[in-house]
């Protein structure tokens, strides 16, 4: 068990005057402190006490959700957690544009009033329909729980500058950027626990903008996305700098590759956590302490990885990411698709119960599609990158799906490709992509990122 006591080293925000010691915060900071004592233990549970507890929890969710939400209305209740998860694997999946074509259907129509003020969470869909999720202040206390869990798991000094280079509005934070204080978006008594300075950076800026602001600011945790640390790392090592300060990197996000990884560790020698999570679902996984892969947050979501049939995947084996949240009691969302696939892993080293994600494999559409109508995951060894950079100095790459006969490989360079280069990168897109139709390279000096400042590395333009 890990000897860092953070109820210790952490320093609680007191909202009560006259109080030196012991301090209490506000009553949902306290509800908050609450939840995550209780769970720096069922962390150490064993899987199946784990599981048996998740569908006690289930079992409250799912008698409410077939007694108050029309949409599950016609689902056999079950009579006990025990039924309920004999018959799990029998209830339908929810796809996302199941949610888009709902309405209220999908909604409580008894929300329980003690799960506190509701909350919308819009995202943009695959399809591009915004769907709107309806959340309570329940959910939120999880979700800070688990942002604490994951300060204590990677040992953060709350005292650290933690700088961002996030999605923001155009003309926001541009360089240089932001300057504050604390971490989070609450201040002063309505945050947990006491944290240092903040600087924040728009995704947007360029390259040598981000490189300056991180030497000026230099924070000692830095919070981005793979594609901008990516550059960052490239550029940093080209020109000689480094932010002395830097202690830790996380990535959010988009999906985390171990080439970022390395890359990092050499440009900076620190380490990158990642985090899987998404906007309307809360925490999924985070990564563990000891090890590159992730722990599913089994206290606020139940996980699973299902084949074609919703069967469940063994350990190592690629599937759909299905995820019900276990507090949304405003608008349940049972076996819900979150587009995801992944991979789970054997039990984890560390001694956690938490079941072990072992890699997520990014969005469905990050698939080709051959021309006999099978699919195939992009997934390029180290050893390709190794010699695709051998070709050319590629920045970032993205793939692009045309049509079933035709790859767009779109790629980054600073410099103008000779005809042997282009010829050479076609034959690795070929090969590296086991494509078997044509494959076509385009070079820019920048690729164009997504609405939300996102890199795509795959767009796919048929399904
Ligand atoms: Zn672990």
């Amino acid at each position: 068990m890990t000897s860092y006591n953070w109820i210790n080293d952490f320093d609680i925000s007191c909202a009560v005057p006259h109080l030196e010691y012991p301090v209490l915060g506000t009553p949902i900071n306290m509800a908050v402190t609450s939840a995550l004592t209780q769970m720096e233990n069922s962390q150490w549970w064993p899987a199946e006490k784990i599981i048996e507890t998740q569908f006690r929890q289930l079992f409250q969710l799912m008698t409410h959700a077939i007694n108050t939400v029309p949409h599950y209305k016609e689902l056999r209740l079950p009579s006990s957690p025990v039924e309920l998860r004999n018959m799990w694997q029998d209830i339908p999946i929810l796809e996302r544009g199941d949610i888009a074509g709902q309405g209220d259907g999908l909604q409580s129509n008894k929300i329980p009033p003690s799960h506190g003020r509701i909350n919308v969470q819009f995202t943009s869909g695959s399809t591009g329909q915004p769907i709107g999720i309806k959340n309570t202040e329940l959910s939120r206390i999880f979700w800070r729980a688990i942002t604490t869990r994951d300060h204590i798991w990677h040992k953060r000094n709350p005292k650290w500058k933690l700088g961002h280079i996030r999605v923001a509005k155009k003309g926001q934070a541009s360089y240089p950027g932001t300057r504050g204080m604390g971490w989070g978006a609450l201040k002063g008594r309505d945050a947990l626990i006491k944290t240092g300075p903040v600087a924040g950076l728009n995704i947007n800026a360029s390259i040598e903008e981000q490189a300056k602001w991180l030497m000026e600011t230099n924070p000692e945790f830095l919070i981005t996305y793979p594609s901008i640390i990516q550059r960052l790392a490239e550029y940093c090592l080209k020109k000689g700098l480094r932010p002395e300060k830097l202690q830790q990197v996380e990535t959010i996000s988009e999906i985390l590759t171990d080439k970022v990884r390395s890359l990092c560790r050499k440009a900076f020698s620190v380490d990158i956590v990642d985090l899987y999570s998404t906007r309307e679902l809360g925490y999924l996984g985070l990564q563990c302490p000891d090890n590159e892969h992730y722990h599913v947050q089994s206290e606020g979501v139940f996980l699973e990885v299902v084949d074609e049939d919703g069967v469940g995947c063994p350990p190592g084996v690629a599937g759909k990411v299905l995820v019900t949240p276990l507090h949304n009691f405003a608008m349940p969302l049972i076996r819900y698709a979150v587009g995801d696939y992944g991979v789970l892993g054997e039990p984890c080293s560390c001694g956690r119960g938490l079941p072990v994600l072992k890699s997520i494999l990014g969005r469905k559409r990050n698939r080709l599609r051959h021309p006999d109508g099978s699919h195939q995951w992009i997934a390029i060894s180290a050893k390709d990158y190794g010699k695709l950079l051998e070709i050319a100095p590629v920045r970032e790459y993205q793939i692009v799906q045309i049509s079933l006969e035709k790859l767009e490989f779109n790629v980054a360079v600073e410099i103008e490709l000779t005809e042997d280069q282009i010829i050479k990168l076609h034959a690795w897109a070929r090969s590296a992509l086991n494509f078997p139709k044509e494959v076509v390279v385009k070079s820019y000096p920048e690729l164009e990122r997504s609405s939300n400042g996102k890199l795509e590395l795959f767009k796919n333009l048929i399904e």
